[in-house]
C-alpha cells in the first residue's frame, strides 16, 4: 500500500460507515450527462449542483467529445440520458501543448518503443490552441454526429477555474 491507497482506504471505511444511497438506480435520474475535463480543480458535482445517482459525469483531458463519444453513446443509448452539457475550462492544459510537443515528451521519457506504440496508434492527443473555440468545434462534432439524436440538448460552457463561475459559449 502507498500512502494514497491507505488514505483511500481510511476515507472509503469513513464514507461507507454513513452510506445510505445504496439503492439508486442505474439510470441517472435526472437523465442528462456532463462532460468536463479531469483537471483536478473541477468539483463537478459541487460546482454544477448533481446529487448522486442524478447524471453521469464523463471526464478526460481537455473534454473532449471526440475523446468520449463511446461513453456518450452508452450514456444515451443504453442508460436513457437526454441533453448533453460540455464543459472546458480555463487554464486548461491543453491549452499549452501540440501533438508534437506530447509525442517528444513521451520519446524522451520513455524511449523508443513507447515512441514506436505512440506512431503505431497514431494517437492524437486533441490539444486545442483556442479555449471558446474548442467549445464550439466540440458542439459543432457532437450536432453533426448521427450518434447524437437531433432533439438532444446539446450545450457548451467555460468553467472558470480562477473563480468557480460557470458561463455558458454556445
Ligand atoms: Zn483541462
Amino acid at each position: 500500500m502507498t500512502q494514497l491507497t491507505e488514505n483511500l482506504k481510511a476515507k472509503n471505511a469513513e464514507y461507507a460507515s454513513s452510506f445510505v444511497k445504496g439503492h439508486l438506480a442505474l439510470p441517472p435520474a435526472k437523465k442528462y450527462l456532463i462532460l468536463t475535463c479531469m483537471d483536478a480543480r473541477i468539483d463537478p458535482a459541487a460546482a454544477f449542483g448533481i446529487d448522486l445517482g442524478d447524471a453521469h459525469i464523463i471526464r478526460n483531458a481537455g473534454a473532449s467529445a471526440k475523446d468520449a463519444l463511446r461513453s456518450i453513446v452508452i450514456s444515451q443509448q443504453l442508460l436513457a440520458t437526454r441533453e448533453i452539457i460540455l464543459i472546458k475550462h480555463t487554464g486548461c492544459g491543453m491549452l499549452t501543448f501540440e501533438n508534437k510537443d506530447a509525442y517528444s515528451v513521451v520519446d524522451n521519457n520513455l524511449g523508443g518503443q513507447a515512441s514506436k506504440e505512440l506512431k503505431d496508434l497514431k494517437l492524437d492527443f486533441l490539444p486545442f490552441p483556442d479555449l471558446e473555440a474548442a467549445v464550439g468545434d466540440d458542439i459543432d462534432y457532437l450536432k453533426r454526429s448521427s450518434l447524437v439524436p437531433e432533439d438532444v440538448p446539446v450545450s457548451g460552457w467555460v468553467y472558470e477555474v480562477e473563480t468557480g463561475k460557470v458561463r455558458r459559449v454556445v
